[in-house]
C-alpha cells in the first residue's frame, strides 16, 4: 500500500498486467493528425511529455478504416503504413515508463461525408444521427459487418505491432460500435439487430476478435479495455440497465476494464433526472460478481489529487485524467506533491507545454487558455508604502510589486510591535503571496488586524495601477471600458461577477466598503432549496412545491408568484452551482417557517456567510476579476433609453466613469439606513441593526432614479434573536438545533421555531422586552456558531440549570420545571404548550447549560426594486429598464412580508447567478 495516498497504489489487471498507479491519461481528440491520419511528430512529443510519472496514457482514438473518421486531424489505424507512426507514440510513452493503450473506433453515422472525401458514411441502419444537417448513412450489409468486424481485427493486430501495451475499444460517444447496441440507431432485422442480444452481437464480436488477435500476436499482459457512454437520451435509446447487460456480457468473455465515458466522474442519470444517486453508485450496486472482478475507470473533472482520491472512494479502481493533463504534462508529480492546481493555462505557453496547435485552437484547450499578455502587466513595479490602522494598532508596511505580481510585503521595523500581530501578519503576508490578490480570508481571531492590512495592500495595488496606466501614457481617470459593472460585493455581486466572467463577459466589481462581502458575510443559517442532491444523500424527501407553499405562507401570501416559483425551481441549481466551485453545503438543518430540513450549510456546521464569501472570493481571485474596493458607485448612467455604465467615486474623492452596456445593482438592503426604515416604518425608531454598514439602500435610490418602481417598502423584518450590545446576530440554527426561548421569569412563552415577526412580536411583548436563548451541551456540539458566541462573550453557562438560573437571576424553579416540561414534549415529540413541530431535537439534560440575552433588532429588508424573471429592472409601467440587473437584498417582492431563515442565501446566489447570465448576454450581443 501506498502511505500517502490509494491513487499511487499499483493495480493488477485479471489478465495479470500491472498498472504502477491509479492514474490514466484520458483519451483526447488533438486533432493533430495529418490529412490522412498519419502521426505527426508534434503529437509523438505531446505524449512524451505527459507520460512518466501518470500510470497509463490511453491515446486519442485511432479509425479502423478509411470511412471512420469523426473529426478533422483524426488519427489512424486504418491500413499497415500507420503502424510506423503510431509506434513513435507508443515508444515515446512506454520509454518515459508510463503504460500505453490505443483507442480505435470507428464514426459509422457520425461522420461528415467531407472528410471522407464526399462518399456517404455508412452505419448498421440508414438513420441519420439526431443533429442538426447530419448526413444518412448507408446501411451495411451483413457482408459488410463481418468485413468491419475483421477490420477492428487488423487495427488490433497492427496496435500490436506498434508495440502498445493494450487497446480500448471505442463503444461510446455515438461511434459505430455504440450505434450497433442502440435501438434508436440500429433498427436492422437481421443477427445483427432487433433483439437486445442481437444488438448486443457486434460489440462481442468486435471484443472476440480482439482476444483472438491479442492471443496470436501479443503475450499474456496485453490490456483489453471497453469505453461505454451509459446512457442515451433519445426515445428508444441505451438505458443505463441495458448498459450494465452488455458489461456484463462482455465480461463474461473476458475484460481487463470496463471505462466510463462521462463529463464528470459522479453524473447521475441523464436519462431520469429526478435520481440523484451517481452512476458509478448504481454501477456497483448491480454489477454481478464477475462484472465485479473488471476494473473500472472513471473520468470528468479531475483536477486536483482530492479529486483523484474521491473517485477511488466512490468504487472507482482508476481515474482517467483529461483536460488537466494538457494543462499540465507533469500532473501526476504535481498532484503528488500537493500542488493545488487550476485549470488554466497561460497563453505564452503553448509551445513550452508541448501543445499541437490545431489542439490548442480545439474549443476544449480554448476555454482554458488565460490572455497572460493582457492581465501580464497591471502595476507599475516598485515599493509602496501604506499604512495599517486598527484600533491601537498603527504601523506601515512596504508592498513590492512587480509588473504584475505582488512580491513582498515587509513591516517597516518598529519597535511598538507587538509579537501577537507579527504572527497574523506573517499568515497574512503568505496568503496574500500566495494568492497574489489581497482579497484572502481574515486570520481567525484578528480579523479587524487583517482587514487593515488586506485593505493597506489593495491601497498600494490601486496606487501603482494608477500610475501604471500613467507610464502607458493614459489617464486613470478616463472612462473605461467593461462588459459588465457588479455594484456590490455580497453574495449576490460575487455570483453574478463570476457568472458574467465564466460567460466571457468583462467584469468589475465595485464596492464602497473597505472589505469584500457585504451583509452576507453575516449570514449564519444556510441556504434554502428543496429536491437537492444533498437531500436525497440524507434520506429527506421534499418538494419545491411544499417549499413554495411555506414561502407564501411565511411571506403572509404577499410574495410575487413568479418570482417565487423561478426562486424554488432554481434553488437546486444553485446548490450545485456552488459545488461545483467548492462552495459545498452538504449539511442540513431546518428555520422557523418550514417543516423539512432544507436549510443547506458548510460540512462542519459552521455559519454559511464567512464560508461562502470566503469561497466565492477564491473563485474571484481564480478569475482575475477585477474588484474596486472603498468606491462607490454614485450614479447609473443613462442614455437615450439604456444603461450605458456608471460613475464612481474613489476613497480619495476622485471620480470616473466606467462604460458598460449591463449594470447589475446588487447593493443590499437597507437595514443601517435608520432615515429609511423609520421613513417606511415609524415603529422601529431606536431598533438596533444586525446589519453591516453598507447597508444602506443606495442601490434602491439610484434605480429610482432611473425609472425603476420599488415593491413592499414596508416589509421590514426584526430578527428575533439579537445581542443587543454588539447587535451580533444569534441564528436561527441554534433554536434549530434544539435551543428553547424563555423569559426572565424562567418561562417559555411561544413556539421559538415560528416565523421571525411572530417571534420577535412575542418578545416586544414580554416586560422585559428581552429573552434567554437557552440550550445544553448537545446543542453546542453540533452548532459550531455556539462556540462563536462564547468565545466573543456573550454567553452565560453552568454546569447545571440550577446554576444557571442563579446566574441569570432567574427564579430557579420556573426554569427547572420549565426544562423538565419541554423535555417531555421531547420525547413525545409533542409541544402542547405552544405547538412547535420542528427541531425537538433531543431533551435538554447535559450539562454544562448555556444562556444568551436577546432582544429584536431590524435584519432584512424585504422591500426593493421590481424586477422579471430575468432580473431585469421595471419600471412603475413594468417595463424593463435596458441594461439595468437586480439582485439580491436590493429586489423586493420574492419573500413578501417576511422572509423565512436561509432564504437570502438562497435569493442572492439563484438570482445572482441569472443576473449575471443574462447580464453578460446582453452586453456580448
Ligand atoms: P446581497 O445579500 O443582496 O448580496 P449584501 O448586503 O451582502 O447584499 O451586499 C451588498 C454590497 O453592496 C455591500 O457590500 C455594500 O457595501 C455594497 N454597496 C451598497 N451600495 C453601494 C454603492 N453605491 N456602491 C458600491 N457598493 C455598494
Amino acid at each position: 500500500m501506498h502511505k500517502l495516498t490509494p491513487i499511487l497504489n499499483p493495480l493488477t489487471l485479471p489478465n495479470g498486467a500491472v498498472l504502477k498507479n491509479r492514474l490514466l491519461m484520458a483519451p483526447m481528440t488533438t486533432c493533430t493528425g495529418f490529412y490522412d491520419g498519419t502521426v505527426t511528430s508534434e503529437l509523438v512529443e505531446y505524449y512524451r511529455d505527459r507520460a512518466g510519472s501518470i500510470g497509463t496514457v490511453i491515446v486519442e482514438c485511432c479509425f479502423i478504416d478509411p470511412k471512420g473518421p469523426a473529426f478533422p486531424g483524426a488519427i489512424a489505424i486504418d491500413s499497415d503504413n500507420k503502424i510506423s507512426g503510431l509506434s513513435k507514440i507508443a515508444n515515446a510513452i512506454k520509454s518515459k515508463g508510463s503504460k500505453a493503450i490505443l483507442q480505435i473506433y470507428h464514426g459509422g453515422r457520425m461522420v461528415e461525408p467531407e472528410l471522407i472525401g464526399g462518399r456517404t458514411p455508412v452505419a448498421p441502419s440508414a438513420i441519420a444521427a439526431p443533429r442538426e444537417g447530419a448526413t444518412t448513412p448507408q446501411a451495411l450489409t451483413a457482408e459488410e459487418v463481418e468485413v468491419m468486424i475483421t477490420k477492428f481485427g487488423d487495427a488490433v493486430n497492427r496496435a500490436i505491432k506498434a508495440g502498445f501495451d493494450g487497446v480500448e475499444i471505442h463503444g461510446a460517444n455515438t461511434y459505430l460500435i455504440q450505434q450497433f447496441y442502440s435501438p434508436n440507431s440500429n433498427q436492422r432485422d437481421d443477427k445483427w439487430g432487433g433483439s437486445r442480444d442481437n444488438r448486443a452481437r457486434f460489440p462481442l464480436e468486435v471484443l472476440d476478435i480482439t482476444h483472438k488477435m491479442a492471443e496470436r500476436f501479443a503475450d499474456s499482459s496485453f490490456i483489453i479495455g471497453y469505453r461505454f457512454s451509459p446512457e442515451e437520451l433519445e426515445v428508444p435509446g441505451i438505458r443505463f440497465d441495458d448498459t450494465m447487460y452488455l458489461l456484463e456480457k462482455l465480461a463474461a468473455r473476458g475484460l481487463d476494464y470496463v471505462h466510463f465515458s462521462v463529463g464528470q466522474l459522479l453524473r447521475p442519470s441523464i436519462v431520469d433526472r429526478e435520481d440523484p444517486t451517481p452512476l458509478i453508485t448504481k454501477f456497483i450496486a448491480m454489477r454481478s460478481p464477475e462484472l465485479a472482478k473488471v476494473p473500472v475507470i472513471g473520468v470528468g473533472g479531475v483536477v486536483n489529487k482530492a479529486d483523484a482520491e474521491s473517485a477511488l472512494e466512490h468504487g472507482f479502481d482508476l481515474v482517467a485524467i483529461g483536460k488537466a493533463c494538457i494543462a499540465y504534462p507533469d500532473w501526476a508529480d504535481r498532484i503528488t506533491n500537493n500542488e493545488q492546481l487550476e485549470l488554466f493555462i497561460d497563453s505564452n505557453k503553448r509551445e513550452a507545454l508541448n501543445i499541437p496547435e490545431p489542439l490548442w485552437r480545439f474549443s476544449l484547450v480554448d476555454a482554458m487558455i488565460r490572455d497572460m499578455s493582457a492581465t501580464g502587466r497591471k502595476y507599475k513595479a516598485g515599493v509602496y508604502q501604506e499604512k495599517v490602522e486598527a484600533e491601537a494598532l498603527k504601523l506601515k508596511i512596504n508592498v513590492t510589486l512587480d509588473t504584475d505580481r505582488i512580491t513582498d510585503i515587509m513591516l517597516i521595523p518598529d519597535d511598538s510591535l507587538d509579537v501577537d500581530f507579527t504572527t497574523t501578519f506573517e499568515s497574512l503576508r503568505t496568503r496574500i503571496l500566495v494568492a497574489n490578490s489581497p482579497h484572502v480570508d481574515a486570520i481567525t481571531g484578528a480579523t479587524t488586524q487583517s482587514e487593515a492590512l488586506k485593505k493597506a495592500v489593495s491601497r498600494a495595488l490601486a496606487t501603482s495601477s494608477k500610475e501604471h496606466v500613467i507610464e502607458e501614457g493614459g489617464n486613470p481617470a478616463a472612462p473605461q471600458n467593461y462588459d459588465v459593472v457588479v455594484i456590490g460585493s455580497g453574495g449576490a455581486g460575487l455570483a453574478a461577477a463570476i457568472q458574467a466572467h465564466d460567460d466571457g463577459a468583462r467584469v468589475v466589481i465595485i464596492e464602497k466598503m473597505p472589505t469584500i462581502g457585504g451583509n452576507t458575510i453575516k449570514a449564519s443559517v444556510g441556504m434554502n432549496a428543496a429536491e437537492t442532491r444533498f437531500q436525497k444523500l440524507k434520506g429527506i424527501e421534499d418538494s419545491k412545491e411544499l417549499f413554495y407553499e411555506e414561502t407564501l405562507k411565511g411571506g403572509k401570501f404577499k410574495n410575487n408568484p413568479v418570482l417565487l416559483k423561478e426562486f424554488v425551481e432554481l434553488a437546486p441549481e444553485a446548490i450545485e452551482w456552488l459545488a461545483a466551485k467548492d462552495i459545498e453545503l452538504n449539511d442540513i438543518t431546518i428555520t422557523g417557517g418550514m417543516s423539512i430540513d432544507r436549510t443547506h450549510r458548510p460540512a462542519d456546521r459552521s455559519a454559511v456567510g464567512g464560508f461562502l464569501i470566503s469561497g466565492l472570493v477564491k473563485n474571484i481571485n481564480k478569475r482575475d476579476i477585477e474588484v474596486l474596493l472603498e468606491t462607490s458607485v454614485a450614479d447609473i448612467l443613462f442614455e437615450n433609453g439604456a444603461v450605458t455604465g456608471v460613475k464612481v467615486v474613489d476613497e480619495y474623492n476622485d471620480s470616473r466613469i466606467l462604460n458598460a452596456k449591463s449594470v447589475i445593482v446588487a447593493t443590499g438592503g437597507f437595514s443601517a439606513n435608520r432615515e429609511m426604515v423609520v421613513k417606511y416604518r415609524p415603529e422601529l425608531d431606536g431598533f438596533v441593526t444586525t446589519n453591516h454598514k453598507g447597508a444602506t439602500g443606495s442601490g434602491i435610490a439610484m434605480l429610482q432614479k432611473i425609472g425603476a418602481d420599488t415593491v413592499d417598502m414596508g416589509e421590514i423584518q426584526i430578527h428575533p434573536t439579537v445581542e443587543q450590545t454588539t447587535s451580533y446576530l444569534i441564528s436561527e440554527a441554534i433554536r434549530g438545533g434544539g435551543a428553547i426561548l424563555v423569559s426572565q421569569a424562567g418561562k417559555r412563552f411561544y413556539n421559538e421555531m415560528e416565523t421571525r415577526d411572530k417571534v420577535s412580536a412575542e418578545i416586544i411583548a414580554l416586560p422585559e422586552k428581552s429573552a434567554w436563548v437557552i440550550f445544553d451541551e448537545q446543542v453546542r456540539l453540533n452548532n459550531k456558531a455556539a462556540d462563536e458566541y462564547i468565545a466573543k462573550g456573550f454567553v452565560v453557562s453552568a454546569p447545571s440549570p440550577q446554576e444557571l438560573a442563579v446566574k441569570l437571576n432567574m427564579d430557579l424553579h420556573a426554569l427547572l420545571a420549565t426544562l423538565e416540561r419541554y423535555n417531555v414534549f421531547v420525547e413525545k415529540q409533542d409541544d402542547e404548550d405552544f405547538g412547535r413541530k420542528t427541531a425537538l431535537r433531543h431533551p435538554l439534560n447535559q450539562g454544562p447549560f448555556y444562556a444568551i440575552r436577546i432582544a429584536p433588532g431590524v435584519h432584512h429588508t424585504m422591500g426593493g426594486v421590481t424586477i422579471n424573471t430575468d432580473t431585469a429592472v421595471l419600471d412603475a409601467q413594468k417595463q424593463v429598464i435596458h441594461g439595468a440587473w437586480a439582485a439580491g437584498e436590493v429586489v423586493g417582492g420574492i419573500h413578501g412580508a417576511n422572509r423565512i431563515g436561509g432564504n437570502a442565501v438562497a435569493d442572492i446566489i439563484i438570482f445572482g447567478i441569472l443576473a449575471g447570465r443574462n447580464a453578460a448576454a446582453l452586453a456580448r450581443r
